[in-house]
């Protein structure tokens, strides 16, 4: 090769590196950018979820942010018009919420997964419902370098919610039953948190008719406030875990009477067979089908 040919073709090779590093995407109608840029970090963390199930989730940045400034997502699916509208007067609203313990990965995972089957449109149940969707409430400890229960100021957001006597009982809680284990951090006030006030927003605004919130890994379902607690979705069966002061259920079933459903995946790691994820939805739609009315939301 001549020495003038490889002269030419570095200057050649200089001028597109040049120009690789300073184009600007959005100048290139052809060059698609991602729609939703959190997808990137979120899947990194997320076992079994594909930047594509991320990206057709369709989540949208709420406009609150976590401690650290990751935008809090949500997913709004209000009810396909129901063919007889006599037979109902308004959809049966859910709040699903997951990974409000950042280190419980597939309780995040999980509700990507289920958003897809909501996207596919194959149960008409699902469709009958509205849905406000967030299945990653805890950003900062999911991304954390090595994730975390608690979020970046250290706070167990599931015990930050505002139920009566917090400041009397939470704290002595804390300090006597957990014998102040920092993954248990209560917070120095109720809703000292934003994604915990994200969270009560939601529940604020939404008015919802049930709140469905996923955790691993103890492998039971656990249920607050009146009515008929699950039996069994897929392999997990009813179990009470326990009410905790400052708990989501505590707050939403207890002191608002909101039903609550904890469905606490048997891993927190690794996620259950596509069959099993696909039986837990099928029976918590045909749960809230039958045990929810949406009749209380006219009376709020
Ligand atoms: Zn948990």
């Amino acid at each position: 090769m001549s020495k003038i040919f490889c002269g030419w073709l570095l200057s050649l090779l200089l001028v597109f590196s040049v120009y690789a590093e300073n184009v600007n995407p959005s100048a290139l109608p052809n060059l698609k950018r991602p729609a939703n840029p959190w997808c990137v970090p979120l899947v990194s963390r997320l076992p079994k979820v594909s930047l594509s199930d991320c990206q057709s989730s369709a989540l949208q940045a709420s406009g609150a942010v976590s401690h650290k400034g990751f935008p809090l997502l949500i997913r709004d699916v209000p009810a396909n018009d129901i063919s007889d509208p006599s037979a109902r007067k308004q959809p049966i609203r859910i709040l699903l919420i997951g990974g409000i313990h950042g280190d419980e990965k597939t309780a995040s995972a999980i509700v990507f997964k289920w958003i897809d089957k909501l996207n596919t449109a194959k149960d008409k149940s699902a469709n009958e419902f509205h849905w406000k969707i967030a299945p990653v409430v805890n950003p900062d400890g999911l991304l954390a370098t090595k994730s975390t229960r608690v979020n970046a100021n250290g706070v167990d957001l599931n015990r930050n919610f505002p139920t009566p006597n917090w400041l009397a009982e939470a704290p002595q809680y804390w300090r006597k039953k957990t014998q102040s284990d920092p993954r248990r951090f209560l917070g120095k006030a109720p809703l000292s948190e934003p994604e915990s006030r994200w969270i009560f927003n939601q529940m604020e605004q939404f008015q919802p008719d049930v709140i469905i919130s996923v955790h691993a890994p103890f492998g039971v379902l656990d249920f607050d406030g009146s009515g008929t607690p699950p039996t069994k979705f897929g392999r997990l069966l009813f179990n009470r875990v326990g009410v905790y002061p400052g708990s989501l259920g505590n707050y939403g079933g207890v002191h608002k009477d909101i039903p609550v459903v904890t469905i606490e995946l048997p891993n927190s790691q690794q996620m259950p067979s596509d069959a099993e994820v696909a039986r837990i939805w099928q029976d918590m739609l045909n749960w809230v089908q039958e045990n929810i009315s949406p009749i209380k939301v006219a009376s709020k």
